[in-house]
């Protein structure tokens, strides 16, 4: 057994309900077998177990580890192409990207690089969009394995409007998708998700051969994007002939309490209605939003009408892998929806990074918080001294001031630590050698 000690921050209660921000100084967390059994006063679970190892975490803050509920594995280098709207960044930085994946030696050191960002950020868990190449998908499930992450994830699947080279067919779908499903879905702590890129880039056909293949592997998830930019919507509506992008979903039997979807930036009220309805959840990803200028996302109408909201990093339209910043920019999003938003406090900024991903993903019995029962899956964020981090929770005033600080201050380069099932990860990423400064390339040089 081993004994944490330091400083816990959770919430394992909803504050979008009222619920407070629950804190405890000088903690100690019994774990065994990667489950908290004890924990309470550090000197008191302490006394009880005088001979376990004890792991000091003192300083800073224990969180529970960071949920991800929408980031895509082959965008990691297209991170930072700023100044488009969705559907030119797709064609201009994304997709050229995502198809060097056809390459699975190109896809092996991107997975290397996309879970080393997640690791070094505090994400536990995620909900990760998969490649549009079967081989890729395979090399991330190992490479996840390796690492040790909670990764849900599987084949991204088109049919039309995208590049030739990401284009699939339905039997090809469905038949690549139950392979790696077979190989991939329950074993150690990965599962498969369904994941259609798109209404957009998916037809009729397409979308029958994913609510197929949801049916023919029980348990496995669904996931894809809604409501992102004006101009997608209308031509998803015009395609299909229907009213709501959701219903291209809806009538291919694709919604229920295994689905999250990506955005919803512009929901109709009905859409709200049937996502509340059906138990879906909806990955709110607001520096993606706010860099591709989608829109100011409506967390009180969704919270309103009952739809489960998390939150989603969407590297790389989003801006890197913390969640931190992610919660941040959604508190700036309420903030400037004026009298429409729903102003965030701290403690909900750490609930829809934590708990409620962890939720949205059916997991909310095992992590997102630090409770008795639930997995040890932590991270410890442990500003170097001197920095503007380190002095400010130096000098708040309470551990709500604290969390505030967290959020607006900390980074990847804070996370000093990460565990799941209480076996640290490591969060370093390998580090060049001297003589190989970072380089960038000229513009002559491309
Ligand atoms: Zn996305």
């Amino acid at each position: 057994m081993t004994l944490f000690r330091g400083t816990v921050l959770d919430t394992p209660d909803d504050p979008f309900t009222g619920a407070s921000l629950r804190s405890e100084a000088d903690a100690g967390l019994l774990v065994r077998n990667g489950v908290l059994l004890e924990r309470g006063p550090f000197a008191q679970v302490r006394q009880q177990h005088p001979d376990e190892d004890v792991v000091d975490l003192t300083g800073g803050a224990i969180l529970p580890g960071l949920v991800d509920t929408h980031v895509h594995f082959p965008q990691v280098r297209a991170i930072g192409g700023l100044g488009m709207p969705l559907l030119e960044w797709l064609e201009r930085c994304a997709l050229p990207e995502e198809a060097r994946l056809s390459d699975p030696t190109y896809a092996a050191s991107v997975a290397a690089e996309f879970l080393g960002g997640l690791v070094q950020a505090g994400t536990t868990t995620a909900l990760v969009f998969g490649a549009h190449f079967a081989p890729a998908v395979e090399v991330l499930f190992e490479q996840a394995a390796v690492v040790g992450l909670r990764v849900t994830s599987g084949l991204v699947v088109s049919d039309r409007i995208l590049r030739d080279d990401l284009l699939t067919t339905p039997d090809r779908a469905y038949d690549e998708g139950l392979a790696l499903a077979q190989r991939w879905h329950g074993t150690g702590r990965s599962r498969y998700a369904v994941t259609p890129r798109f209404s957009l880039s998916c037809g009729k056909d397409l979308l029958v051969a994913c609510e197929s293949l949801l049916r023919d592997v029980p348990g496995c998830w669904f996931t894809s994007h809604i409501n992102e930019n004006v101009r997608e919507i209308e031509a998803v509506r015009q395609l299909f002939g229907v009213d709501t992008y959701l219903d291209t979903y809806e009538n291919h039997g694709l919604l229920g309490s295994h689905s999250v979807l990506a955005h919803n930036v512009h929901p109709s009220d009905g859409e709200l209605a049937l996502l509340a309805a059906r138990g879906a959840s909806i990955a709110h990803c607001p520096t993606s939003n706010s860099a591709l200028g989608s829109g100011l996302f409506p967390l009180r109408r969704h919270m309103t009408s009952g739809v489960h909201v998390a939150l989603g990093s969407d590297v790389g339209a989003g801006t890197g892998f913390s969640l931190l910043k992610e919660g941040l920019q959604a508190y700036f999003v309420q903030q400037m929806l004026g009298e429409w938003g729903l102003p965030l406090e701290p403690r909900h900024l750490l609930h829809l990074a934590t708990a409620a991903g962890a939720r949205a993903l059916g997991l909310g019995d095992q992590v997102g918080d630090l409770s008795v029962g639930k997995r040890f899956d932590a991270l410890w964020l442990r500003p170097r001294t001197g920095t503007t981090l380190d002095v400010a929770l130096r000098h708040a005033a309470g551990p709500d001031d604290a969390l505030a600080k967290v959020f607006a201050l900390g980074t990847s380069g804070d996370v000093a630590g990460v565990w799941v099932d209480g076996e640290a990860l490591r969060t370093t990423a390998t580090s060049p050698p001297p003589s190989d400064p970072p380089q960038f390339r000229h513009r002559q040089d491309i």
